[in-house]
């Protein structure tokens, strides 16, 4: 069955959305369709360049993966250590990035189906294997993953996501959707589950705070409320920045979820103002302006997955 083309929202597109309208145009629509053997040069190019990833992304990723495969073995019955958890996500780690690295033609393929870091992708500096770049680059993702790990597996503040039993378990990585003012919006909650009256919603983190993943946070109360039935009010939140073993614990009160619900109303709205419809054609990127070149901002192009779009290489 086709998709068709539609507007829906989430956290993420809309701080993509915020930060710079050319990218949220190439994300969200002149990549669509760019998978279709006879689509237009810059629609494939633009599918390609959103299929790049980056080493710290990456990374977040194979932790991300290595962690909801530990509570998949709980639940059928296999305990793992902390040890499984770290070999599991750095195996995967080294192998995207011997991937990205040797196997170019692969992602030129198919690029939904292979790992290119956006790194190899430029040539960027920090991946430059004839001097200790790329070895200090990797050993930062390395130990990054070893002590998200640790922290998964020692920290008091994660005791009970440890100890909590398969059958509470409400979700785990899963994209879910919920309807709001007739959008579908999309989450995956890293982790939520039921502790006797209480729910819980825990969100890996391998970076660094940003004010967005509050937002995130109520966001996903108000999921909790459509697809669990429970009161948004109630759910107890978690931003946990293992790396760095940093535990922001949060509830949102009535008023807070209600100024959520406006801030997502209002990008919606702001979004739904500029969309068009993709299948029909690919618009005009200029009622998607790009960051001038020559404002502070223009720092995001430095690691913009679209930079060769937009002549900013
Ligand atoms: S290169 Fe810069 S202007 Fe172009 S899409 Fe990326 S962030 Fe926006």
């Amino acid at each position: 069955m086709a998709f068709a083309h539609e507007l829906s929202w989430s956290v993420s597109r809309s701080g993509t959305f915020a930060t710079c309208r050319r990218s949220y145009y190439h994300n969200y629509y002149l990549s669509w369709l760019g998978w279709s053997w006879d689509a237009p040069p810059q629609r494939k190019l633009a599918y390609k360049l959103k299929k790049l990833t980056r080493l710290p992304m990456w990374a977040g990723d194979c932790l991300h993966e290595a962690l909801a495969a530990w509570f998949e073995e709980k639940a059928g019955g296999r305990e793992r250590d902390a040890a499984w958890v770290e070999a599991h996500a750095l195996k995967a780690l080294r192998d995207g990035y011997k991937q990205s690295r040797d196997e170019a033609a692969a992602w030129e393929k198919r690029p939904a189906k292979n790992i290119r870091l956006a790194e190899h992708y430029y040539g960027e500096p920090s991946v430059d294997e004839s001097n200790d770049n790329a070895k200090e680059y990797g050993t930062r993702y390395v130990e990054r993953i070893r002590e998200g790990t640790r922290a998964f597996f020692e920290a008091p503040e994660l005791e009970r996501v440890r100890a909590a039993s398969p059958e509470d378990y409400l979700a785990c990585e899963e994209l879910g959707t919920i309807e709001l003012n007739g959008t579908k919006v999309f989450a995956i909650p890293d982790f939520a589950f039921r502790e006797g009256d209480d729910v819980w919603i825990y969100d890996w983190k391998t970076g660094s705070p940003r004010e967005q993943d509050l937002f995130q946070l109520a966001m996903y109360c108000l999921y909790a409320e459509q697809k669990w039935g429970v009161d948004p009010s109630a759910v107890r939140c978690v931003d946990a920045y293992l790396p760095s073993g940093q535990y922001v614990e949060k509830t949102f009160t009535i008023a807070d979820l209600d100024a959520t619900l406006a801030r997502a109303t209002e990008s919606m709205a702001a979004m739904r103002a500029v969309h068009f419809d993709a299948d029909a054609g690919m618009g005009d990127p200029a009622d998607f302006p790009q960051i001038p070149a020559d404002s502070p901002e223009a720092r995001e192009c430095r690691t913009c997955h679209f930079r060769e779009l937009c002549d900013r290489v």
